[in-house]
């Protein structure tokens, strides 16, 4: 059987963000492979695009998140000339192959469009790479030789008590508001976009009102199969007769407007994943906190690795995150050999975990 250590050959995570698969492909950000993989639109998955546009042969993702790159990716005439060149949309389980290695794209519950990587190198060994992700709704790659999994909410202080009833309660927030008052909601891309759906699902039929990004990013969602319906962009026609009505409609808003420009004379609801005390937290008169995440807290992380049972759990340590106690928890509670990376920790530290002695 191969040692543990002889699978970091084929697996790992550069500073830059990159997390490699294989020989010829490198995810989520910049590294000197032929194949470049963006597992979803947000902008600390899309890290060095610009170097990957300009020296790897391809750019593979999923068909929407192809959209939202151009639509999120700030990229330059140029750049966007090139991504239109290079870019393969992929379908989720479509496989394709690169030089004897095999890829496919797997479902992860994140934004509209959000991937998981599975790389089958010619030898057989195979690597899964989580991404972002929800443990609702995302698939378990069963049995991989290497687990790359992301640690944003790695640490046994992030667990959120509360689950299902974060959207119920969310729903009945905004029905019992925007009767009285507007209803904006702040969130980031994507996650608005649940929210959207959420609300839609619960029986809000109010119209939506966003400003023009958030607008056509929506139009992605929908057309990738989320339920949103009756949304207009504020500087329509439209947009502006709802919203001089006064009441009886929900505004969309980027998050970082919620840091210093929250509206008076309207309900604002905060959409944070960084709450683990309570599902709604009430700010000031006119202002909440719901805890909508989009990632698995530390509990699902573990339950994810659990239900996964990889040879190799390799946690990425180069994002925002708790990657050092994700791993450690995965060593106690599991029992399963597990790193992070790019690491800190001396070359005998990390054969130890692997189980390996330094010759
Ligand atoms: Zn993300």
């Amino acid at each position: 059987m191969r040692g543990l250590s002889g699978l970091l050959r084929y697996a790992g995570v550069l500073d830059t963000g990159a997390v490699l698969l294989g020989y010829s492909f490198a995810a989520d950000g910049y590294a000197d492979r032929p194949v470049r993989i963006i597992s979803h639109a947000h902008s600390d998955h899309m890290l060095g695009l610009r170097e990957s546009l300009q020296r790897s042969a391809l750019i593979i993702a999923t068909p929407a998140t192809i959209e939202l790159v151009e639509e999120l990716g700030r990229l330059s005439m140029r750049n966007r000339y090139l991504f239109r060149q290079k870019a393969l949309p992929l379908q989720y389980h479509r496989k394709i192959s690169y030089e004897g290695e095999k890829l496919f794209l797997a479902p992860a519950r994140h934004i509209v469009g959000a991937a998981q990587v599975v790389v089958e190198t010619e030898n057989g060994v195979r690597i899964a790479y989580t991404g972002d992700f929800r443990l609702k709704g995302t698939e378990i790659i069963m049995s991989p030789d290497v687990l790359i999994i992301e640690a944003t909410y790695g640490s046994p202080r992030f667990r959120r008590p509360f689950k299902e009833e974060v959207e119920e309660l969310l729903i009945d927030l905004v029905l019992d508001s925007v009767r009285k008052r507007p209803v904006v909601v702040y969130g980031y891309y994507g996650k608005l976009q649940e929210a959207m759906e959420i609300l839609r699902r619960g029986g809000v039929e109010e119209p939506f009102v966003m400003p023009e990004k958030i607008y056509r990013v929506t139009r992605i969602a929908e057309k990738y199969g989320y339920m949103i319906d009756n949304y207009y962009m504020d500087t329509s026609i439209s947009g502006k007769e709802i919203m001089a009505r006064g009441r009886g409609y929900i505004y969309f808003a980027h998050m970082a407007r919620a840091r210093y420009r929250r509206l008076s004379g309207v309900s604002n609801i905060v959409l944070s994943g960084w709450e683990f005390r309570e599902p709604v937290r009430r700010l000031d008169a006119v202002s909440w906190l719901v805890a909508l995440s989009d990632h698995a807290d530390y509990d699902e992380l573990i339950e994810y690795v659990r239900r996964s049972r990889p040879r190799l759990v390799i946690v990425d340590a180069s994002r925002q995150g708790a990657a050092d106690e994700l791993a450690d928890a995965v060593r106690r509670l599991l029992g399963i050999p597990a790193i992070t990376l790019p690491s800190n920790q001396p070359p005998e530290t990390i054969m130890e975990y692997l189980g390996e002695e330094l010759v």
